[in-house]
């Protein structure tokens, strides 16, 4: 039964990354975060996987991880610091914690856990990124990252973990505060290490979207696709790479990076064990164009 679910994940992860490969990749900026267009597609046949057979995802809890940026165009896109003769990338650093996290939430056979993407070598837009997540219904969508301050490191003065999560009160409610809910158990099981607790970024678009019911949409991709699919969604940002003591406190060894994963698990499971499994159904047409202004 493991290996059956193994080979349907497997099964899965190609059928995502052949659909993607297929359409064009989009360039990300640095700010990653911030890019995308302003909604994602429709849960469509077309763009996202079958669940297959046998999938009892009803039954598990689906956790969907993405290991933010990736390479494109040849050149890694998410931040890098270069540091004692070593450049450290955060493309590299999000597949090693995705990879870490699965390992210990699949320890558990009550998860179902699926990453976006197979390599830190390849990128995806981040609004197939959450129809993906959407696809498979996921119960937490988690969007790993690092983060950076401009400067080069010379300021210094910001460190610390933070999570972009969806605004309360508006479209999906209820998501909303579970979404909350859940960064934070993730937050303080990295706090719990040692980083610093930034807390809860909560940003509105800067171009005055909107979503369908009118409410102003959060300006960061992820929190705002998983609103828009009543997705549990948000990103969790695990210290500054450019930040000396983030950087070799939390994130240079392979070590310090199972530790960040497993931190992340716990919070996963410390949530969805309080919380159980997402009531809410995407029901396909969640993601419409809305009126912008
Ligand atoms: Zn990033």
């Amino acid at each position: 039964m493991i290996r059956f679910n193994k080979i349907l994940k497997r099964t899965a992860g190609t059928i995502l990354l052949a659909a993607l490969f297929s359409s064009s990749i989009i360039s990300t900026s640095k700010a990653e975060e911030e890019s995308g267009p302003a909604f994602a597609p429709p849960v469509s046949k077309t763009t996202v996987p079958e669940i297959g057979p046998g999938m009892s995802l009803r039954s598990n809890c689906v956790v969907v991880l993405d290991p933010g940026h990736g390479k494109t165009e040849g050149h890694y896109s998410g931040c890098h610091f270069d540091y004692n003769g070593t450049t450290y990338y955060e493309d590299i650093i999000t597949m090693k914690i995705a990879n870490y996290t699965k390992e210990y939430l699949e320890q558990n056979s009550n998860y179902t856990v699926y990453l976006t993407k197979d390599s830190s070598e390849v990128t995806v837009p981040l609004d197939q990124r959450a129809a993906f997540a959407a696809s498979v219904r996921a119960d937490l969508f988690v969007s790993l990252h690092v983060d950076s301050i401009a400067g080069n490191g010379t300021t210094r003065n910001a460190y610390g973990a933070s999570s972009m999560s969806p605004r309360t009160g508006r479209f999906h409610n209820d998501i909303a505060i579970q979404s909350q809910e859940a960064a934070n158990t993730i937050l303080n099981q990295l706090t719990g290490l040692g980083l610093h607790n930034r807390g809860l970024i909560l940003q509105d678009s800067k171009n005055g979207t909107l979503y369908p019911d009118g409410s102003t949409a959060d300006y960061y991709a992820i929190p705002r696709y998983s609103q828009m699919y009543g997705l549990r969604g948000f990103i969790i940002e695990h210290g500054y790479i450019n930040c000396i003591s983030d950087l070799t406190g939390f994130l240079s060894t392979d070590e310090q990076l199972k530790k960040l994963g497993e931190a992340d698990a716990k919070g996963i499971i410390e949530y969805l064990n309080k919380a159980g499994k997402s009531t809410f159904v995407p029901d396909g047409n969640s993601s419409q164009t809305p009126p912008t202004n």
